[in-house]
């Protein structure tokens, strides 16, 4: 047997995902990060709570993009705890009205890298409908996380960033046929099939296919629509590609928080 050196702590919980709030926890042993934050102050609290955290551990706040399903709660955590937030300068117009002037915003570019303790957070470009949006891998020793929600199509960046992650956190936001029969209006429905629109079940399968790879150890369905979606739909759908691959599989939630999670 081969004792290799201890990889550090670097595990993730995901607080809430979905339309109608978004919020992803990552710590290390130097570093307590939230990737969005869609959800209000007391939500953010109770859904630390179940992974023992607090809001006033967080060292620092990365935002994707503007939408508020992301950015709803930026306004009351940072004036409470002075929390950084990282972000591009377009989100940072964008949401002027959401957050104080004195706020501690450290502005990256759409490819960027920052350094939080021993976690290094890089950023690339997403097709989405917002100002300058971004997704995000977070890397600790030699494990890395990819998490990447609220895109319309697969770019070949997004597949060049998401390789060779240990967990990936993956927009499946609906069902292709569900979204055409479903009630929303037919401008909605544009919207969310157009190329800056959500990624489908189909396209987020399409995605996994091209980035899955023996190393990979989670994938987790993420901003599920609730109304032109279900989980076992979805599930299915990213099951088919990974065939008799032993990652774990399952959706996120938009009210239950997940457990902590090993990245590595
Ligand atoms: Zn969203
Ligand atoms: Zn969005």
């Amino acid at each position: 047997m081969i004792f290799g050196k201890a990889e550090p702590i670097f595990q993730f919980s995901v607080l809430a995902s979905g339309s109608k709030g978004n919020a992803v926890y990552i710590e290390s042993g130097q570093a307590r990060i939230l990737i969005d934050i869609g959800i209000g102050p007391r939500v953010l609290q109770k859904r630390l709570e179940h992974i023992r955290r607090e809001p006033r551990d967080i060292s620092a706040l990365f935002l994707t993009h503007e939408h508020s399903d992301h950015i709803s709660g930026a306004g009351a955590l940072t004036k409470k705890h002075s929390t950084p937030v990282y972000g591009t300068r377009g989100t940072r117009d964008a949401m002027r009205r959401h957050v104080s002037p004195d706020v501690d915003w450290r502005t990256i570019q759409q490819e960027d890298e920052a350094v939080v303790g021993d976690l290094t957070v890089e950023s690339f470009a997403t097709p989405h409908d917002a100002a300058e949006s971004v997704a995000y891998t977070v890397r600790c020793g030699s494990q890395k996380l990819g998490h990447i929600t609220d895109l319309g199509k697969i770019t070949p960046r997004v597949i060049e960033k998401l390789q060779s992650c240990d967990v990936l956190l993956v927009e499946s936001n609906h069902d292709e046929r569900m979204l055409e029969n479903g009630n929303y209006p037919w401008p909605l429905k544009q919207r969310i099939q157009s190329d800056v629109g959500h990624l489908s079940n189909e396209a987020c399968a399409d995605l996994l296919a091209r980035v899955k790879h023996d190393g990979l150890k989670t994938v987790v369905l993420m901003h599920l629509s609730e109304s032109n979606n279900h989980p076992e739909i979805a599930m299915d759908s990213a099951r088919r590609v990974l065939g008799d691959h032993p990652a774990t599989l399952f959706p996120a939630r938009q009210k239950h928080p997940s457990v902590l999670i090993p990245v590595g």
